[in-house]
């Protein structure tokens, strides 16, 4: 495909629309994504649609715009295409352009929200324009929705949508399109596309540790801060239990499969309980990829806030930390309780006490679908050399949450990267920028896809 099959016109109004986006300045915390959402309604509306803005709180409201096939030709139930456009916060003196600048340098599109993920609300957007212009004659409905919250946890975002108008989203939409996933990844000279089809889930934790009480200035052992120490050090220290999903060793066979017989063989032995552990470390030596990949094969645990009584001359009763902790496919809460309490000193455990302040299974959808079909056929029109991956983020997004309406969710949001660029480090990284040049090819490759799908 080449541009000159999409007007240039259009491409151009896709970056300045980015652009102007960027501008808007939607850190969560504290969100405040109003104006972003009444630009991108404006834009809905000058395409025909009649946005819906709804949520619990009026600074923080989500869209929702419905284009809807003529009751003639509709077969299917409805797909979405869901974005954020919240974004991560960013410590502008790190960066060599102001995140909330929109800098368009000729090559890159800088911001925070470049990938994660005002683009794509941009790249769906344009590709909506491009085909109702068209007048595609649609064979279901699109929804697109551009949702707030999904980095604090997606509370007043999709999941008050799920919960609340679940009307809007088609009650039971068929498919949902959303981030991460259709990116280029480059490695030993090929190019992969990661296409998102599972997540693992949240289990946030409060662990409560009690202890010997008292005035301070009196020397103290078995105190609550004491043993709150000790748990706090075994958590960091251990390695949880290996759980190799089998959503998980397909990823991992994925990169490895074009290459030699020796990685075809390894990566299933990744598998294996006791073997895996040390092999992948031998396998795998890089470290951030390596991270990730320990990450999707097992539950893990971060303690991130301690919770104390203020007084600092009293040896408190109680002292609580929280804990990121991360489901991999099948485990729940109980289970990573259980295995984190194998893990602290014996002589803590009459101490503990555990509260599940939230808690969502992982979530995994099927690769035997016709979109997923559509969607690995789109990356290889657009690049016939890709290879094609099903793949699974240590994180959540807001398919968490549409995964409850029974909807096959895919990560899609098609990039291609200069080999040079190093995608996983702009993800809430500083300098994140998107290539000019990849976006529009992945608007491309998006509308092309959809162009097929929605008229089957
Ligand atoms: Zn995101």
């Amino acid at each position: 495909m080449t541009e000159s099959s999409f007007p240039v016109t259009e491409l151009e109004e896709a970056d300045t629309l980015l652009q102007e986006l960027l501008r808007i300045d939607t850190s969560n915390p504290p969100g405040g994504e109003k104006e972003a959402t009444d630009r991108v309604a404006r834009f809905c509306r000058d395409l025909g649609l009649s946005p819906e803005i709804c949520g619990a709180d009026p600074e923080r409201p989500n869209l929702v715009a419905r284009w809807n096939a003529d009751p003639s030709h509709r077969k299917h139930r409805p797909l979405v295409l869901s974005c954020h456009l919240d974004v991560v916060p960013a410590a502008a003196e790190q960066w060599t352009h102001d995140p909330f600048s929109g800098h368009h340098d000729g090559t890159f599109i800088w911001g925070r929200g470049a990938i994660d993920m005002k683009g794509f609300a941009v790249m769906a957007l344009a590709a909506l324009a491009r085909l109702r212009q068209e007048n595609l004659p649609l064979t279901r409905d699109v929804i697109f929705a551009a949702v707030c919250d999904e980095e604090a946890g997606t509370r007043l975002g999709s999941r008050w949508l799920v919960e609340n108008r679940p009307d809007l989203l088609g009650d039971k939409p068929e498919y949902v399109i959303n981030e991460v996933g259709g990116f280029s990844v480059h490695l030993k000279g090929r190019r992969f596309y990661p296409i998102q089809v599972a997540e693992k889930g949240v289990a946030w934790l409060r662990l409560a540790v009690s202890g010997q009480s008292g005035h301070s200035s009196l020397p103290a052992r078995d105190t609550a801060v004491e043993r709150l120490g000790r748990a706090v050090t075994s958590i960091t220290r251990t390695q949880l239990p290996w759980h190799p999903s089998e959503e998980a060793i397909q990823f991992i066979r994925g990169f490895a499969a074009p290459d030699s017989w020796v990685a075809r063989k390894v990566a299933p032995l990744i598998a294996h309980p006791t073997i895996g552990p040390r092999l992948l470390p031998l396998a795998v030596p890089s470290g951030s990829r390596r991270l990730s990949l320990e990450a999707i094969l097992r539950n893990t645990a971060n303690p991130t806030c301690l919770v104390s009584d203020p007084a600092l001359n009293v040896m408190p009763e109680e002292v609580s930390v929280d804990i990121d902790g991360r489901l991999a496919i099948g485990q729940t809460a109980e289970d990573l309780i259980r295995e984190l309490e194998d893990v602290l000193p014996r002589d803590l455990r009459s101490h503990l006490d555990w509260e599940i302040l939230h808690e969502a299974p992982a979530s995994s959808f099927s690769t035997d679908t016709e979109l997923f079909r559509e969607l690995k056929a789109g990356i290889q029109r657009s690049d016939p050399e890709g290879h094609i991956v099903p793949s699974i983020i240590p994180g959540f997004t807001d398919s968490q949450n549409y995964a409850k309406l029974g909807a096959q969710c895919y990560g899609f949001y098609p990039v291609q990267l200069p080999e040079e660029l190093d995608f996983a480090s702009l993800f809430h990284g500083v300098d994140e920028r998107i290539p000019v040049e990849g976006f529009h090819w992945g608007i491309q490759t998006l509308t092309e896809t959809l162009r097929r799908f929605l008229v089957r």
